[in-house]
């Protein structure tokens, strides 16, 4: 089968076997993170449409899930942001109705989250996984260095009301940027978040492969325990 938007099933390690949904064209995307493994964003805009076809990635789907695969999740990520296609509420509808012994995952950077389209289009996966890399602007834009009309406070505001009407697990992802996000101002406010949103649980993820900036360097082990110990109900990735 020639395959378009899917790719894996790939061990991950949260999510176990998971195949790839992948509906944006490469490097599309809201953000242009210094640790973004598929290289700088070539196209950053906050405009939400049907970026490829929404028929397509149905019928790939479907014509893969009919030989029932085993998976722990179907996973909406790849290179660029999933949210941004108008399409993927549709897609899980289909994917809920037809499919539903299969978990459906979502990655999110979390930029469109404050839209109520996008939240009602993704409430019913079984997993939303949302980024949050800082707080305050100057850390948030140092380390996603956003669209101009994407604000962090619409961010958070998105993320607790995503949370308020999801049906699935909400797991916050931060990706600790040593000696940018893990001063104590901005785990002081990082924590105070985390109390407002109350998520299902909280990741600390790291640098992992090469990033875009050559200045980023992994978290060290040690440290990235004592910022969970502080955050409390955090697990870390990486
Ligand atoms: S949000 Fe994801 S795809 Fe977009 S730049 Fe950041 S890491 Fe890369």
């Amino acid at each position: 089968m020639n395959r378009k938007y899917l790719y894996g099933p790939v061990s991950s390690r949260r999510l176990g076997r998971s195949l790839g949904v992948n509906i944006m064209p490469h490097k599309t995307c809201s953000l242009d993170c210094i640790y973004c493994e598929c290289g700088k964003t070539t196209n950053l805009t906050l405009e939400r449409k049907e970026y490829t076809p929404t028929a397509e990635i149905i019928n790939e789907l479907a014509a893969y899930l009919k030989e029932k695969p085993q998976l722990d999740y179907i996973t909406f990520s790849g290179s660029g942001e999933p949210t941004m296609h108008s399409g993927i509420g549709e897609i899980i509808s289909f994917l809920k109705e037809n499919f539903p012994q299969y978990k459906v995952a979502v990655l999110t950077n979390s930029t469109l989250l404050n839209d109520p389209q996008v939240r009602e289009d993704i409430k019913n996966a079984d997993l939303i996984v949302p980024s949050l890399d800082g707080v305050s602007k100057e850390v948030f834009h140092k380390i996603d260095r956003p669209h101009e009309n994407v604000s962090i406070e619409e961010i958070v505001s998105g993320i607790r009301k995503l949370k308020e009407i999801s049906s699935g697990d909400i797991w916050l992802e931060i990706f600790i940027v040593p000696g940018v996000n893990d001063t104590p101002e901005e785990l002081k406010l990082f924590k105070e978040i985390l109390e407002k949103i109350n998520v299902t649980k909280v990741q600390l993820n790291s640098l992992d492969r090469p990033g875009i900036v050559d200045w980023l360097k992994p978290a060290d082990k040690e440290h990235l325990k004592k910022i969970a110990a502080y955050l409390g109900n955090v697990e870390i990735v990486n």
